[in-house]
């Protein structure tokens, strides 16, 4: 006898069109109500609760909807608005949810692709964003003071589960759970306080929530403690017990959560915890299945995550039953199937993917055929199964392991031939420094830009203009030219040292490249939640990867033929095109990373054939690829940061590599940041007030610094002054002849007029460094 039940963690709720981003933003336009846009989101849970039966899953998940994010609703649920928004009761839930998210005032928001965190937390500014674990989804960031207090306050989540009933649906309610739910927010005001502390005073709360919904005929609840998977501090995981034994009492079902990493050391934790039932990753932590069933009591649930949640290839079904079918037998026939983690994290479906290859689209599953392998295993477990289907899914597999697309002798050829040395520049840096100051001759404190510029409504235009086949290829290309010879017309009258050709032709860092080599495929709507109403729609990394052509030397070169100043060639880092896309599960990441780093290597080698002296690789998503374990770090950053060098490293000792990072928290990476070995690195600082470069120089960082002058994420305008103040800071701590000039990221978000009234100012900031 096998009772196999099926349902899933969490559904992706921007809608199959994208349904909620454009309510939203008519809703923040004014131009849709607050119930037009209650309407849109009822509407949508319906449907997708719809899907979620059509596939046969036993229950749907209610709690995975958000208007904006499903920490920010865990914050009104909770009852724990951070009390420096000043919301008084008369103001609409959904109005303060909205302030909570997006500032009561003018709240700066950038698209360049940053961090979002260290943003200042006066009265009415958003809450800070920062990524969910190791996702490009973000999540606000929960506010605790000694202060804060605990009430179940939202009946959001009561009503929707209640919405789902009354459509005839078995629900099971999913929460964020109490521990990871203070895990994620940041501790504010008094010094030495623990968020911890508010655990006390925040399980009642919970406590009564549960109730509730029972109360409401709810049998289960998922609970979700993804932290879990993450090396913890004692106090954290001591709190575990004595919480669940606590909830527990309530007599609803729990089924604890976790996702995203192995268990390892909290594994028997997990496993002991007093709940009814345990989820666990299948696919990352696929070597703990066996252990985790051994410890896990035979009357507790065992929910096994085997459809990988977090990428967009068709499930291995036959692998998936291999797998599954001793802990069935072990689980005395009872198993629950789902995906590893929430469906967020992929895109809706497949079916409107028209324009993808046809074998390249057998490939892949996004969130709704993922409901249909859960389906698909859980026939075939019960002996039921579909064998046309799984012949076909069988047939789709061996075609992705056969295909000459996939794999490619020539790249496979190309690394095996990688020197072992080609990840190191001829020369060590001093030696570089000084033959780069020859052939530049920069004045010291040179200035520079990050790249971009203002992307105009024109540049915009252009380009929808060319996609849509009304602007012919040399058109757009004279437009882009024209475009470039303005930016580069309008940093010679600033004065730059260092000028860019300000990436107009380039609709993002990452879609630019993955357009430009092999091995990438792009969807037509595979659009996945950033946070809010931002969507982003990652390439598909299928198969090896390789540059047919050059990607930006002809832009490169034109510019440079503008000005006698050194032209900054500018690229995207290996590492930064691989966390931004969908990977390959078939080979570890490192590999395609590498095979991305000679991609890009080759570019770096073209342009320096065509006179371009000093080449930028941008590689802001280093930091965001670390694993969640601290014990795989080094591993990571090894192959990272050699990536890189082999992309950096085919250049003359007088040719300058810059790369640039976004703000993150470098202070504990500082080592493998110098190992990258750049000439010149650019960061984000001037919101941390240059505190960020402090490490940098206790570390003894070796190479030269450009830290950023000024916040690129307002319109606002720094005074020249400012900048000085920052520079002479930074003057402090980085020896001045190491130093750069230039604001914290790219300006492509900003207009012309703030763009150059900041930079003539920052142009003044130099001179005046310059004269002492
Ligand atoms: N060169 C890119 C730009 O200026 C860098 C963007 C980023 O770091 N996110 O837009
Ligand atoms: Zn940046």
């Amino acid at each position: 006898m096998t009772t196999i039940h099926t349902h899933i963690p969490g559904f992706p709720r921007i809608g199959a069109q994208r349904e909620l981003k454009f309510a939203l933003e008519r809703h923040w336009r004014g131009e849709l109500s607050a119930d037009g846009l209650e309407a849109v989101g009822r509407a949508l849970r319906a449907r997708h609760w719809a899907l979620q039966r059509e596939a046969g899953l036993d229950w749907v998940s209610v709690g995975d909807f958000a208007f904006y994010d499903q920490v920010a609703n865990h914050i009104q649920l909770l009852g724990c608005e951070p009390a420096r928004f000043g919301f008084d009761a008369a103001q609409a839930p959904l109005q303060r949810y909205f302030a909570m998210a997006r500032g009561n005032g003018a709240a700066p928001a950038c698209d360049a692709g940053c961090q979002h965190a260290g943003q200042p937390h006066e009265a009415g500014h958003a809450l800070e964003m920062t990524k969910w674990f190791d996702t490009n989804y973000h999540y606000l960031v929960p506010e605790f003071t000694p202060e804060t207090r605990f009430a179940l306050a939202g009946e959001r989540l009561l009503g929707e589960v209640a919405e789902a009933q009354a459509l005839g649906h078995p629900v099971k309610a999913v929460l964020l759970g109490p521990l990871t739910f203070l895990w994620l927010g940041k501790a504010r005001g008094a010094a030495g306080f623990e968020r911890l502390s508010l655990l006390e005073q925040l399980l009642p709360v919970y406590g009564a929530l549960l109730d509730r919904l029972k109360q409401q005929g709810v049998e289960w609840v998922q609970i979700d403690e993804p932290i879990l998977g993450l090396d913890l501090p004692p106090a954290w995981r001591g709190a575990f017990e004595s919480s669940y034994w606590q909830l527990n009492q309530v007599g609803v079902k729990l089924l604890l959560a976790t996702y995203f990493a192995p268990l390892e050391e909290n594994l028997s934790l997990a496993c002991r915890l007093p709940v009814a039932g345990l989820h666990v990753d299948g696919v990352r932590a696929a070597h703990e299945l066996t252990s985790v069933c051994d410890w896990l009591p035979v009357h507790k649930v065992l929910s096994v995550g085997i459809v990988d949640g977090r990428n967009i290839w068709r499930t291995d079904l036959d692998a998936a039953l291999a797998a599954l079918a001793p802990l069935l037998a072990k689980r005395g026939g009872a198993l629950w199937l789902a995906p590893s983690c929430s469906l967020l994290h992929v895109p809706f479906s497949l079916e409107a993917e028209d324009g993808l290859a046809p074998d390249i689209r057998s490939w892949l599953a996004f969130a709704t055929e993922k409901l249909g392998e859960l389906a698909l295993l859980k026939g075939a477990l019960a002996g039921r199964g579909d064998a046309a289907a799984l012949a076909a899914a069988r047939a789709a597999l061996a075609s992705r392991r056969a295909s000459a697309r996939v794999h490619r002798a020539d790249v496979a050829a190309g690394v095996a031939a990688l020197d072992p040395q080609a990840d190191r520049r001829r020369a060590p840096f001093a030696q570089r420094q000084a033959a780069q100051r020859a052939r530049l001759r920069l004045p010291a404190f040179p200035t520079t830009t990050i790249g971009s510029f203002p992307q105009t409504a024109a540049i915009r235009a252009a380009r929808a203009g060319f996609k849509r086949g009304e602007l012919s290829a040399d058109d757009y290309a004279a437009r882009m030219r024209a475009e470039i010879a303005d930016a580069v017309a309008r940093q010679e009258a600033l004065g730059l040292d260092v000028l860019v050709h300000g990436e107009a032709e380039r609709n993002d860092m990452v879609e630019y490249f993955g357009e430009r080599l092999d091995g990438f495929a792009f969807t037509g709507h595979g659009w996945v939640q950033s946070y809010g109403s931002r969507c982003v729609k990652p390439p598909l990394i299928y198969g090896d990867v390789a540059r047919p052509r050059p990607m930006t030397v002809d832009w490169t070169v034109h510019a440079q033929s503008l000005t006698a100043k050194p032209m900054k060639g500018m690229l995207t880092g290996p590492v930064t095109i691989l966390q931004w896309s969908f990977v390959r599960d078939d080979q570890p990441r490192a590999a395609t990373t590498l095979q991305i780093a000679l991609a890009i290597r080759a570019e770096v080698a073209d342009l320096e054939r065509a006179g371009i002296a000093v080449i930028q690789i941008d590689e802001p998503a280093i930091r965001e690829g670390l694993p969640l374990r601290r014990s795989q770090w080094d591993a990571y950053l090894d192959w990272a940061t050699r990536a890189f060098r082999v992309a950096a490293s085919p250049v003359a000792d007088a040719t300058q590599i810059h790369t640039h990072m976004c703000y993150a928290e470098f202070n504990d990476i500082l080592p493998q940041i110098a190992a990258m070995d750049a000439d010149v690195i650019t960061i984000e600082t001037s919101r941390s007030d240059m505190e960020l470069l402090r490490g940098f120089g206790q570390f003894a960082y070796p190479n030269e610094i450009g830290p950023g002058v000024y916040d690129i994420h307002s319109p606002r305008v720094p005074s020249t002054a400012e900048m000085v103040r920052l520079l002479r800071k930074a003057s402090a701590v980085i020896p001045p002849a190491h130093l750069w000039v230039n604001p914290d990221c790219g300006l492509k978000t900003r207009a012309w007029a703030e763009t150059e009234a900041a930079l003539a100012n920052m142009v003044d900031a130099a001179r005046q460094m310059r004269a002492g």
